[in-house]
């Protein structure tokens, strides 16, 4: 029986579909995951995709793969609906117009008639004076009879907020604790463009509200935005919810995360074959962290061990060489089987011919523990799939007349016997040290060589065992007759 939710605890990650999941987005995405499981909330996905030219097709699919693939099941949003949808913003467009107007109504909201040119003007000179680009309040105290005049003519317009220019807004965030803003620094936002679609502040508060949103749970770039949204929350007589703004993620010299350093996007990351449990884990510890410094968790360690209150101000450094750490301990640790299902479709499109699925388990074992991501995980494979090419400088390597002794020796025992285990190889390598009299480098370079491709690897032992006792064979006699 399933208990039913706590109706207090009610939060959403609202992603704007721009085509990838930045690693930011994802943290935002887990943490508003780990707070509603954690009190038996509700976890909502909305998609924020009221800003039509940055239309991207095809990126709101992608995007629900990329939450489904790394595990954040939501309860309520696209697809498998709830009480409170549609959850995709452009599908709501009339709620919008209805809140702009009522605000308009109560004189928290004006009719800005300003050209672009004129808006443009505005950008300019405040570059030039260096302050900060703010809107000059030309429409804010037009008359009704001059808005009518203006909206009968048609003439393009949007909605501001008429922000108070006096007194500061005071409010409490989880994270930064007590904010104030000097009102007078906040813009007369546009909450409706002149395309009619809202912008992400009026949307945002109203499907905050409609949704029951009892926490705002995101990144620290929006905590500038916080007087706005009260402001709208206010003046239509609506409770405000609690903030919880997340420290900003860096990179490792200090600036902010982004592209130039490297990869930001999840798709980047899952395509490279780090393991979902590796990246939530990494992720979970980027401004968060439990009281013992614990490192390792699964997802659902983590909703056990999360709270708000351990969130930390400061930025958070995205270290990928701990990610790399990270996934390559994971790759390491969880169950074989587990790891050969996902490396799978890799090792398909490497052309590497897998059916032999014990053979497979085997390379995978050698590979997972060599390699930081998947994809490095080909690199050790090939070889125990594709047949060997060998250079002139291996040719000579592998003709030398001891060597033939030696690859003579082993083929003939080898024969002897159906299968052999890793120990009785060991056993069968110091026999033919004494049988055929050659040690150290002159056994393993050439035996390497036929059996792998390379000098240096794995041990002998072990490339056996990899390979079955038919393969080493049929590897060790292509060499020996060429
Ligand atoms: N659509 C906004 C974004 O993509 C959501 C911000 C918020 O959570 O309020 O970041």
């Amino acid at each position: 029986m399933s208990i039913p939710k706590n109706p207090d605890i009610r939060v959403r990650f609202a992603p704007s579909p721009t085509g990838y999941l930045h690693v930011g987005g994802l943290r935002t995405a887990l943490f508003n995951y780990l707070f509603a499981q954690k009190n038996n909330g509700s976890f909502i996905l909305r998609i924020e995709d009221t800003d039509r030219k940055r239309y991207i097709p095809g990126a709101q699919e992608d995007l629900l793969k990329t939450i489904k693939e790394v595990g954040l099941d939501y309860d309520e949003g696209p697809i498998i609906g709830g009480e409170y949808g549609p959850y995709i913003q452009s599908e709501r467009s009339d709620l919008y117009r209805k809140y702009a107007q009522e605000l308009i109504d109560k004189g928290a909201a004006y009719y800005c008639f300003c050209t672009e040119e004129r808006l443009e003007k505005l950008r300019n000179e405040a570059k030039e004076n260096n302050t900060a680009v703010m809107y000059d309040g030309k429409c804010r105290n037009l008359s009704l009879e001059e808005v009518q005049e203006k909206l009968a003519r048609n003439i393009p317009h949007v909605i501001r907020l008429k922000i108070p220019k006096e007194g500061s807004t005071v409010f409490y965030d989880v994270v930064r604790e007590r904010v104030e803003v000097d009102n007078a620094l906040v813009d007369d936002q546009v909450i409706i463009k002149s395309d009619g679609f809202p912008t992400y502040h009026l949307a945002n508060v109203v499907d905050d509200h409609l949704m029951k949103i009892s926490h705002v749970i995101r990144g620290e770039e929006w905590l500038i935005s916080v007087p706005k949204h009260i402001f709208m929350y206010e003046s239509l007589g609506w409770k405000v919810p609690k903030f919880v703004h997340l420290p900003l993620l860096l990179n490792p010299d200090k600036t902010k995360l982004s592209k130039r350093q490297g990869d930001v996007t999840v798709e980047d990351y899952l395509a490279k074959g780090y393991l979902p449990e590796a990246l939530i884990n990494f992720i979970a510890l980027l401004g968060w962290h439990s009281s013992d410094d614990r490192e390792f968790y699964t997802l659902e360690e983590l909703v056990k061990a999360f709270s708000l209150k351990r969130i930390s101000k400061s930025g958070a450094v995205f270290d990928v060489e701990k990610l790399n750490w990270m996934n390559g301990w994971y790759l390491r640790n969880l169950g074989l089987e587990y790891i050969a299902e996902k490396a799978k479709p890799y090792f398909e499109k490497a052309g590497l011919d897998i059916s032999d699925h014990k053979k497979y388990l085997r390379v995978v074992d050698n590979a997972r523990n060599r390699a930081v991501t998947i994809t490095e995980m080909i690199a050790h494979s090939e070889m125990f799939y594709k047949n060997l090419t060998f250079s002139d400088e291996d040719k000579d390597i592998i003709s030398k007349e001891n060597t033939k002794k030696l690859f003579s020796f082993l083929i003939e025992r080898l024969s002897s016997q159906e299968n052999w285990s890793e120990n009785e190889i060991k056993g069968l390598i110091n026999e033919t040290i004494g049988a055929v009299g050659v040690k150290g480098k002159e056994l393993y370079f050439p035996l390497r060589l036929a059996l792998f491709g390379e000098v240096h690897g794995p041990d002998i032992p072990t490339l056996i065992d990899i390979l079955g006792t038919k393969e080493a064979i049929a590897r060790l006699k292509s060499v020996l007759n060429a």
